[in-house]
């Protein structure tokens, strides 16, 4: 017999056995039966052809819906699938042909099945990368839309916050001139608390509305001239007294360009290296110190801030950028805005980094790790392009400025 009239006389058993083997519960069998037919009349076409391709419709199929193969075995895999087919198809030929006829059915049916399974293969896989595709971009538009509700909350939570803030504070005020006016000592040193607390709830406030700003790109710069050496000199008298208190040592020096007239943001540039300075005071143990330095790159100036502190472990340290990010419990900081680990919520260095990067700068941190008994301490590096002129040429005649685009 030849081999297509041997194919055709062994279809119906090897139907019968397979969906037998494979799904022998009644109900699922229907469906599978027809399946196995088309599947068996495929292969047969592709030996006598001789061209294996005809079989690429029904292997897409089952490998676009993974449930199809899911019979028996509860495998979503059409690579099992066909394994067991290939498997029963082995075992018929054995049990019911001629050793002759056996082998010549294996010999030809053996490359359509290694084509098959190969093409299974590939389709499953682009079946599952195209699933873990969808399922990331169904993650990342779930991820975005969370950071769009957190970003939205903050803004309206600062919003509402500073309404009652200011009648606090102007109540306050009116409360200190009665005390003084009546001398009543007591009465101020606990309006001097309300106060310190109203000013620390003010500064989260301000906080937020800037993290807020930044989210949304809001933030706009007031470019003006600038030198880098009043900023930092303008944010260490600020902390002059925190230094003190803490027994640090905090070193400004002078470096190439630190006196050079530049065109910025001074308020937002003053906030974003106070934040620096504050942290490295907060973040270093008691007599510890503190170094501002810096030098001019092509195009650009860089200014470090170096401390002796608990140092920042390599996998916080690109994560302290985002906002609300903290290092370790929060539970165990101590509160105070420069006391050591003064608990903050997490704001400082993401409104700096906002600040750096809106002024067309970047901004990162060099640490050996985080050790509160060995104090690697830490390194932030603040890049800032040197601009010279202010981005739009129309001020530059403000500050009495010629810009090469100005005419
Ligand atoms: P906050 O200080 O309010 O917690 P920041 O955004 O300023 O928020 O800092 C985020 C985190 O980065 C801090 O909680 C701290 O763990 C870490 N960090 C920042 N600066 C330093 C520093 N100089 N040394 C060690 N850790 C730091």
């Amino acid at each position: 017999m030849n081999l297509p009239a041997i194919l055709q006389k062994m279809r119906s058993s090897w139907i019968r056995r397979v969906a037998n083997n494979i799904a022998p519960a009644a109900g699922v069998r229907g469906n599978f039966l027809a399946q196995l037919e088309r599947f068996y009349d495929l292969m047969t076409q592709a030996v006598e052809t001789g061209n294996p391709a005809c079989m690429d419709p029904i292997l897409l199929e089952w490998s676009a819906s993974p449930t199809q193969s899911d019979l028996r075995t509860g495998e979503k895999n059409i690579s099992a699938l066909l394994n067991l087919l290939v498997m029963n198809t082995f075992e018929l030929v054995r049990e019911d042909l001629p050793g002759q006829d056996a082998l010549a059915v294996m010999g030809a049916v053996l490359p359509v099945f290694i084509y098959a399974l190969d093409k299974a293969a590939r389709c499953e896989m682009e079946t599952r990368v195209t699933y873990i595709s969808n399922e990331l971009t169904g993650m990342q538009n779930k991820l975005e839309h969370l950071d769009r509700s957190k970003s939205n909350f903050i803004s309206v939570a600062a919003h509402e916050l500073k309404t009652p803030l200011t009648l606090i504070e102007g109540y306050t005020a009116m409360m200190n001139d009665i005390a003084r006016s009546n001398s009543n000592h007591q009465m101020d040193v606990f309006i001097e608390g309300v106060n310190t607390g109203i000013r620390r709830l003010q500064g989260i406030v301000d906080d937020m509305i800037d993290v807020s700003m930044i989210d949304n790109d809001l933030l706009s710069l007031n470019f003006q001239p600038f030198w880098l050496n009043q900023i930092l000199d303008q944010a260490r008298k600020e902390l002059v007294a925190s230094v003190v208190s803490r027994k640090h040592t905090l070193e400004l020096r002078r470096f190439p360009g630190s006196d050079q007239m530049l065109f910025g943001d001074p308020e937002r540039l003053y906030q974003a290296f106070r934040n620096l300075l504050s942290n490295a005071i907060k973040y270093t143990p008691d007599s510890g110190s503190i170094i501002v330095d810096g030098r001019t790159l092509p195009g650009f100036i860089e200014v470090t801030v170096a401390d002796t502190g608990i140092g920042i472990a390599p996998e916080d340290q690109k994560s302290i950028f985002e906002k609300f990010h903290q290092v370790g419990n929060v539970s165990l900081h101590s509160s105070g805005k420069t006391k050591f680990k003064g608990g903050g919520p997490g704001l400082g260095l993401p409104i700096a980094r906002g600040i750096i990067e809106a002024h067309g700068g970047a901004i990162w941190v060099e640490s050996d790790g985080h050790d509160e008994k060995r104090c690697p301490g830490s390194t932030f590096h603040v890049l800032l392009p040197i601009r010279t002129e202010p981005p739009d040429p129309k001020f530059a005649k403000l500050f009495g400025l010629e810009t090469k685009n100005a005419k």
